[in-house]
C-alpha cells in the first residue's frame, strides 16, 4: 500500500539574501529598529505599504499582538463586546481576551465564512468586528461591509490566512479600518513570530504607532504620519511594547517582495489536491468564488456523516496523511472549536458546530511539490472509499 513520508510542518528555507542580511544586521550589532540607520523594520513597513496600497503600515511582534494593538487603538477595553468568527484559531478570542474585552461570537457557514445573517442579527451588540478570514476563507465583503456600516461597526481583518488574497481585487486586508497580519512560521511569510498592520487612518495608525512602544522616535517609522496627528494622542497611548526587530525585517524583505509568485505556486499545489479531491467518496471540497484571489497554503473538506471520519483520519496517518478534524472532542494540537475557549462565556452556534463536526484540514507545505499532492489524494481516496461509504 502506498505511502506518504514528507513531513506537514516542514518550511522552505529563508532565501539567501535574507540569511546574509540577517547576518549583516548581526555584525552590525543593531538589531533595535529604532538604533538602526537606516531602518530595515522602517523599510519592510514602506513595502508593504505599497504591496497593499495602504496609507500606513506598522511591523510588530506577533500576530495576536497585531490584533491586540488594533483594539486597543479603537478603544475597546475591559468589558466591551467584540463580534467575531465562533470558529478561528485560538489568538483571535485570546487578542480580545487580552484587553479585557468579550467575544460575542457569530456563526460560520458551509463555505466556512462568516454567517452574513447572523452577522446582521448580532450587529446592534457591539462596535468593533474582528473578522478572520480562517484558513484563507474570505466572505462576501462588499455584503460584510454593508452590514457593518449600517451599524457603525469597525472591521478589524485578521489575515493571518490571507496575506497576498484578495476579494474583487482589493486585497484581504484592506477592506476594514485595520488588516492584521502574521509572519509566524506556518502563515505566508516566515520570521519566526512576527506581525504586520496596514490601516489607512492616520488616528489610528500614530495610535498603533505609540502602542507598540516608540518611545519619542516615532517619526523614524516607515509610513508614520504627520507629527500633528501623533500630538493628538502622546501621552494617552500608553506603551504595550511589541515592536519588530531589524533581524525579522532582513528576513522577511525578500518573503514580502516574492509574495505573489509564492501565493501561485500553492495555489498550484492546492489546484492538483482539490482535483485529485473531487471525486472521494463521502467528502466535498469547499466551493471557492469567483471573486476570491484565495492562498491555497490549507486545504479543507466535509464529510457526509462525522460519526465515519474518525476510521478515515486513522487510516489515513497510519499512512502518513495528517488530516486535522475540527470536531474532535478535545483540543488536540490546536485549538479552533469555541467551546475550547473556557475563558470565552459559552454561547449556543448550533450551525457552526455542525460544520465543525464534518470539517477536516490538511496544510500544504511549499516543500511538498505536485507528486506529493498527487500521492496525497490518492491516499485520501482510497482511505475515503474504504471508511466514509
Ligand atoms: C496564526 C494566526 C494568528 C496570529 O498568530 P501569531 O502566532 O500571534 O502570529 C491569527 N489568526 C489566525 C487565524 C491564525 O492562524
Amino acid at each position: 500500500m502506498e505511502t506518504f513520508t514528507k513531513p506537514f510542518t516542514r518550511q522552505e528555507p529563508i532565501p539567501e539574501e535574507g540569511i546574509a542580511d540577517a547576518v549583516e544586521v548581526m555584525r552590525s550589532g543593531a538589531l533595535h529598529r529604532y538604533g538602526a540607520q537606516p531602518s530595515r523594520v522602517a523599510a519592510l513597513e514602506e513595502a508593504f505599504a505599497a504591496q497593499t496600497g495602504a496609507a500606513h503600515a506598522l511591523a510588530v511582534a506577533s500576530g495576536g499582538y497585531a490584533m491586540g494593538c488594533a483594539l486597543r487603538a479603537l478603544g475597546v477595553g475591559p468589558g466591551d463586546p467584540v463580534l467575531t468568527n465562533g470558529w478561528t484559531l485560538a489568538p483571535v478570542p485570546g487578542a480580545i481576551a487580552a484587553v479585557g474585552a468579550r467575544p460575542i461570537l457569530v456563526e460560520v457557514t458551509e463555505d466556512l465564512v462568516i454567517d452574513l445573517d447572523d452577522l446582521a442579527a448580532k450587529a446592534d451588540r457591539a462596535k468593533v468586528l474582528m473578522l478572520s478570514h480562517m484558513r484563507g476563507h474570505i466572505a462576501d465583503m462588499p455584503a460584510l461591509m454593508a452590514i457593518c456600516d449600517a451599524h457603525g461597526i469597525a472591521v478589524i481583518e485578521d489575515c493571518a490566512h490571507t496575506m497576498g488574497a484578495a476579494w474583487e481585487g482589493t486585497p484581504s486586508g484592506r477592506w476594514g479600518a485595520v488588516g492584521c497580519y502574521s509572519c509566524q512560521t506556518y502563515k505566508h511569510v516566515n520570521s519566526g513570530e512576527g506581525g504586520l498592520i496596514v490601516t489607512d487612518d492616520a488616528d489610528l495608525a500614530a495610535r498603533m504607532i505609540l502602542l507598540s512602544g516608540s518611545y519619542m522616535l516615532y517619526a523614524r517609522n516607515g509610513t508614520a504620519p504627520g507629527e500633528e496627528v501623533f500630538a493628538r494622542h502622546k501621552g494617552i497611548m500608553p506603551n504595550v511594547s511589541g515592536r519588530m526587530d531589524e533581524l525579522r525585517a532582513a528576513i522577511l524583505a525578500p518573503q514580502i517582495r516574492d509574495l505573489p509568485q509564492q501565493a501561485e505556486r500553492w495555489n498550484d499545489r492546492y489546484r492538483a489536491l482539490e482535483a485529485g479531491f473531487r471525486d472521494a467518496p463521502g467528502l466535498s471540497v469547499i466551493p471557492r468564488p469567483q471573486a476570491e484571489a484565495y492562498v491555497g497554503s490549507s486545504i479543507q473538506l466535509l464529510a457526509d456523516d462525522p460519526a465515519r471520519l474518525p476510521p478515515f483520519i486513522e487510516g489515513c496517518l497510519a499512512r502518513g496523511v495528517e488530516w486535522k478534524w475540527f470536531g474532535a472532542d478535545q483540543a488536540v494540537g490546536f485549538t479552533s472549536a469555541h467551546r475550547h475557549w473556557e475563558y470565552v462565556e459559552a454561547q449556543s452556534l448550533p450551525r457552526t458546530d455542525a460544520v465543525l463536526a464534518r470539517l477536516i484540514d490538511l496544510r500544504v507545505p511549499l516543500t511538498f511539490d505536485l507528486e506529493d499532492c498527487a500521492v496525497i489524494a490518492r491516499i485520501t481516496s482510497e482511505e475515503a472509499a474504504r471508511h466514509l461509504v
